[in-house]
């Protein structure tokens, strides 16, 4: 028989990502609407190891839904990875009674919280937090929307100069492993290509397909980038372009990590809302080593060591309608 869960922690670990706070306002207010003691977790699982933990009121988590960044503190912790260090944290998680924890993270985080459910008995439920959507097991991640609409919003601005000059743009944004930030802002904008990690960049295909547009006089002005593309990123590819068709008057801009802070939209504050409440339902219900995610806008629960193992898929459909949409 699985043990009730009383005392539960939160923490926030990995990367940062837009309503991470809203998240964990969520776990606290729910846990405590349901009798139970939540404690707050500081700097992912170094505060676990390191024993930085403390108690959490409904106060605690007073005006922070609208903020960007995370209360908790976020970081990637070494110790983690060892044997050692997972027992010293389960020790301090012990001396505190706290048995549940939640999550907040992208896929590194839930491979942690397996690990360490495997090895002990404490439960855990994972909160996809991340940028860049690169979870299987939910249509959005906590942070996507947010980014995506921070580099919508700075690539129309790009347009506007971009227009004014005929100038093209090649403009990078984030995504080491996945091609989501461009792909969506890439459609949202109106590339004319879009270069992401999951398909090899034909640059030949591109730099003809710019040529070709150079004489219908057709003004091409952007080109997005995703960091991690396999050509080497915005400026590789504005170099050989540059190179390559001299009549072009190319600028390259990236756009950093501008698209991981301020405050969350009202779509990411609302699914970490959700998702927050669920957790904790999760921990009370014995729905355990699981992360939470809205499929079809439902709640939607993948087992921790599943979540690690599949990747999202591009739908080869959204690479043609940029295709069909620029010509
Ligand atoms: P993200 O959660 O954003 O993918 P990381 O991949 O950096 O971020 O993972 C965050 C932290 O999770 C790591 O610093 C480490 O503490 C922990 N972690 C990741 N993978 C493992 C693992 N296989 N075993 C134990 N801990 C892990």
């Amino acid at each position: 028989m699985k043990k009730k869960v009383t005392k539960i922690g939160v923490l926030t670990s990995g990367g940062d990502a837009p309503g991470m706070n809203a998240a964990v306002r969520a776990v606290v207010r729910t846990g405590i609407y349901h009798g139970l003691e939540v404690y707050g977790i500081m700097r992912g699982y170094n505060g676990m190891v390191d024993n930085d933990i403390f108690r959490m009121e409904g106060k605690s988590v007073a005006n922070i839904i609208q903020r960007g960044g995370t209360i908790l503190k976020t970081s990637r912790c070494k110790e983690f990875f060892t044997p050692e260090g997972r027992k010293k944290a389960y020790e301090n998680l012990k001396k505190f009674g706290i048995n549940g924890l939640v999550i907040i993270g992208g896929d590194g985080s839930f491979r942690g919280a397996q690990t360490f459910s495997n090895e002990y008995d404490i439960p855990c439920v994972g909160l996809p937090g991340t940028i860049d959507k690169d979870i299987a097991g939910t249509d959005f991640t906590i942070g996507f929307d947010t980014a995506v609409n921070t580099a919508v919003e700075a690539i129309d601005k790009i347009r506007d100069t971009a227009d004014a000059h005929d100038r093209l743009f090649i403009i990078e944004v984030m995504g080491r492993d996945a091609g989501y930030i461009a792909l969506h802002s890439g459609i949202a904008t109106g590339a004319e290509s879009v270069l992401i990690p999951e398909r090899k960049t034909d640059i030949e295909a591109i730099i003809k397909q710019l040529a070709e547009k150079e004489r219908r006089h057709k003004l091409v002005n952007l080109i997005v980038v995703a960091e991690g593309d396999n050509f080497g990123g915005a400026n590789e590819v504005g170099k050989i372009i540059t190179e390559r068709l001299p009549m072009q008057d190319v600028r390259v801009c990236i756009l950093g990590h501008i698209q991981r802070g301020g405050s969350p939209s009202c779509f990411d504050r609302l699914i970490a809302s959700r998702m927050g409440y669920s957790a904790v339902e999760c921990l009370l219900e014995g729905r355990h080593n699981v992360f939470v995610g809205i499929v079809n806008n439902r709640m939607h629960y993948t087992p921790l060591n599943e979540a690690v193992k599949k990747k999202q898929r591009i739908n080869e459909e959204w690479m043609k309608i940029v295709k069909i949409l620029a010509s």
